[in-house]
């Protein structure tokens, strides 16, 4: 076991069994330890890859889709871009750049990158720091003004945040917790003591015997409290993570390290944990904050109806060079094709990875939804 297993050990041993929730901010977050807190973990060397790392496209795209949104709502004065969990700052540097299309909003707004690893903010000022723009950094959503127009993106973010898991047992709903076998290892086990079955939505109700609910607490929180800025300051939000919107009964917290699946349990610090997204819980809690939410809407299909094949293919036609531009054709750059491939086709991130956009009540729908 890791160093820091062994501490949540004896956390364990000295105060009873956690929740997923208690185990998943520590093993992503500890300060000395944690698998954020102390590692860049995004690329072919570490243990996942993303959108914005796999194409430029991505991240101009995102960043014209918010422009659009501005526009569409009569350029608010003095808007605010955040992105949250902004990894090594590709999609924002991408962003920026595309934005130089739009100029009056790109000059006017505040950027601010909501980042808890001090690994990925030095990656991020990297990233970042030829942009022209100004950035400033936050630990929370909520540390950041509420006073302006707020532009947010969130690329595999809501992913990352811990939940909390409750099993269909013979005694109710139960939360399943991280506690110690008869060697001292991290095992999960049962409460037993079942929660109310009011906490639980109604769409879990046909759940079987040995079914999984999965909560995201911080997660909902979260939408909640962007919904409720954009509800009273206008502006628009994306969320793009892999999930699902019709919720099923089994378990979806997983553990990656070097692009293949581990134990949750087995090497806290050391893999990556997430879960996919439950998108109408999501889409749920921004109702409740007061907004209006668009999707979700699979990535490829977003991406597509945002113009990605002619992106790709005028990016073809600049690699082709003056000699041979007029008889160019986007399947002679194979990297580029496959990356294209990949963002949009179904059985590649096309329909797993799903977008989710709000925006004030009676705004205009955003491009792609
Ligand atoms: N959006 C990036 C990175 C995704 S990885 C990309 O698409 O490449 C998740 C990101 O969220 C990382 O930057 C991680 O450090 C950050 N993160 C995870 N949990 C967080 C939290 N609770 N608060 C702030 N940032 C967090």
């Amino acid at each position: 076991m890791t160093d820091l297993g062994q501490r949540i050990a004896g956390l364990i041993a000295a105060q009873g069994p956690i929740s997923i929730a208690q185990f998943l901010t520590l093993a992503l977050h500890d300060r000395a330890a944690g698998y954020y807190a102390t590692r860049d973990p995004i690329g072919a060397a570490g243990d996942f890859i993303t959108a914005p790392e796999i194409s430029q496209m991505f991240g101009e795209l995102i960043g014209l889709w918010l422009a659009q949104a501005w526009e569409d709502q009569g350029k608010p004065a003095r808007p605010r871009l955040v992105e949250l969990g902004p990894g090594r700052g590709t999609l924002m540097a991408d962003a920026l750049r595309a934005l130089k299309l739009v100029p009056a909003f790109r000059d006017s707004v505040d950027v601010v990158l909501v980042e808890a690893s001090p690994v990925l903010r030095a990656a991020q000022r990297d990233a970042l720091q030829d942009s022209g723009v100004a950035i400033r950094w936050a630990d929370d959503f909520n540390s950041i003004p509420t006073d302006r127009p707020l532009f947010l993106v969130a690329n595999e973010f809501f992913d990352a945040l811990p939940i909390q898991q409750y099993v269909k047992s013979e005694r109710g709903w139960c939360e399943r917790m991280v506690t110690l076998d008869e060697a001292g290892a991290l095992a999960f086990a049962l409460s037993p003591v079942a929660i109310s079955n009011a906490m639980v939505p109604a769409n879990r109700d046909g759940a079987p015997r040995g079914g999984v609910y999965e909560y995201a607490a911080a997660g909902e929180a979260l939408m909640e409290e962007i919904a409720h800025v954009i509800a009273a300051q206008g502006g628009a939000a994306i969320a793009i993570d892999y999930g699902y919107d019709t919720p099923g009964f089994g378990e979806t917290l997983q553990a990656v390290a070097s692009h293949k699946f581990a134990g949750v349990l087995s090497e806290p610090g050391a893999n990556d944990l997430s879960a996919h997204v439950d998108f109408t819980a999501l889409g749920d809690a921004a109702v409740r904050g007061g907004a209006s939410v668009c999707g979700p809407v699979g990535q490829g299909e977003l991406l597509m109806a945002l113009g990605i094949v002619q992106r790709a293919e005028n990016l073809a036609r600049g690699l082709a060079g003056p000699a041979t531009r007029s008889s160019y054709h986007l399947d002679d750059y194979p990297e580029l094709r496959a990356a294209l491939d990949r963002l949009v086709l179904p059985d590649q991130m096309g329909t797993l990875f799903k977008a989710l956009a709000i925006v004030p009540k009676n705004a205009p729908t955003p491009p792609g939804f």
